[in-house]
């Protein structure tokens, strides 16, 4: 507290990220970061940004981020105009609410989900209530309806949800946009790419028919770049040239050269991705299985983590056990889920580091 301090700042209650520790030899499944590396031609776009030309630093980035646009609209196809760029998907979404999610009526989303959303809420004055999930923590797309039907506000949810991973069919959401028309629909797209190895249920290909529809997602999880920081939403024009607005009464140029140069080229790569997404997928439902087998109860995941309760065992005193054995993973004491532990799907080595040491703790 200080006299300093402008009135807001007294009142915020800012978010707190999983824990980044500076040890070395950590198997560290705590914040859904990809265990795989980047595409190496992240490296070379990177390199060749920087070039032999230091001098190219000198001069401000392109502020439009015209070709990393031009990537993201190629790999989904819809035009460029389509696409916004940020520093982060975090900035991205803060940027949304405050052009798209301030309404007179309250903004809705789950009770449980990213726990950003009420803290931006808090930061932009914006007024919100939590829509309860279900018993088996599943989004009921009818609860927003008919409280969007009363009074039309906006909605915000991750698709699959965090910490949950559960997914919600493409079907519901189409519900949802097109049972409140005259709501803005915001999809958190974190995690889709882990869900389907066959096709990817990205709320994006919903966009022509639905105005009301903005897709956020980011290239730190499925493109193994969260220490890049960029992210990037998709919408109709209109939705668009919003968060445009608010992003240039804020920072003119919100990527630098070597994030935009690393991210377009992260795009380019669909190879590199389709593997590395596949490979996590693949490792997701083999941890599953095992933490099956001891008696853990697994929350049906779509996402790049896994959530997880044992019958037997408290989730905090699980949390500390593994950490006595260098293992990290997230646990959220809030109501409803403290016994639950949030567990990253990192390589098939680290996943069998981690179900051994459950199997000596469980013992
Ligand atoms: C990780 C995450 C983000 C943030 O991604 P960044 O681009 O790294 O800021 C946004 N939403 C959800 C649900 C996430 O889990």
């Amino acid at each position: 507290m200080s006299r300093f301090w402008s009135p807001v700042v007294h009142d915020l209650t800012p978010y707190v990220p999983g824990e980044q520790p500076k040890l070395a030899n950590l198997v560290k499944l705590n914040t859904n970061e990809n265990p795989y590396p980047p595409s190496p031609r992240v490296h070379e776009a990177i390199q060749a940004e920087l070039g032999s030309d230091a001098d190219r630093l000198k001069l401000y980035p392109d502020p439009t981020g015209s070709q990393l646009k031009a990537s993201i609209a190629r790999h989904f196809a819809v035009p460029a105009e389509w696409v916004f760029v940020g520093n982060s998907s975090d900035e991205v979404l803060a940027h949304t609410f405050q052009a798209l999610l301030k309404h007179d009526a309250p903004l809705l989303f789950p009770d449980i989900t990213y726990s950003f959303y009420p803290v931006y809420c808090g930061l932009y004055g914006i007024d919100f209530e939590t829509v309860s999930l279900d018993g088996d923590f599943a989004i009921r797309v009818d609860d927003y309806l008919e409280r969007g039907t009363a009074r039309a506000g906006a909605v915000i949810f991750p698709n699959p949800n965090a910490p949950t991973g559960r997914l919600l069919p493409l079907s519901e959401i189409e519900r949802l946009a097109s049972g409140l028309p005259d709501s803005p629909i915001v999809i958190d797209e974190a995690y889709v790419d882990f869900g389907g190895l066959e096709t990817i249920p990205t709320a994006v290909t919903l966009i022509k028919d639905h105005p009301n529809l903005l897709v956020t997602q980011t290239l730190s999880k499925s493109r193994s770049l969260a220490g890049l920081r960029v992210g990037f939403a998709i919408g109709q024009p209109a939705l668009i040239e919003a968060l445009s607005r608010v992003k240039d009464s804020f920072n003119s140029y919100p990527l630098d050269r070597l994030a935009l140069a690393g991210a377009s080229a992260a795009m380019d790569d669909e190879a590199w991705f389709h593997q590395t997404r596949g490979q996590v997928i693949a490792s997701r439902e083999a941890l599953t299985a095992r933490l099956q087998v001891m008696g853990f109860e697994v929350l049906p995941s779509a996402a790049n983590f896994v959530f997880a309760r044992h019958p037997g065992h408290d989730a905090a005193q699980l949390s500390a056990a593994l950490r006595e054995r260098s293992i990290i993973v997230r646990h959220f004491k809030a109501p409803r889920i403290d016994q639950f532990l949030r567990i990253t799907v990192g390589t098939d080595e680290q996943c069998g580091l981690l179900v051994t040491a459950l199997e000596a703790i469980l013992r």
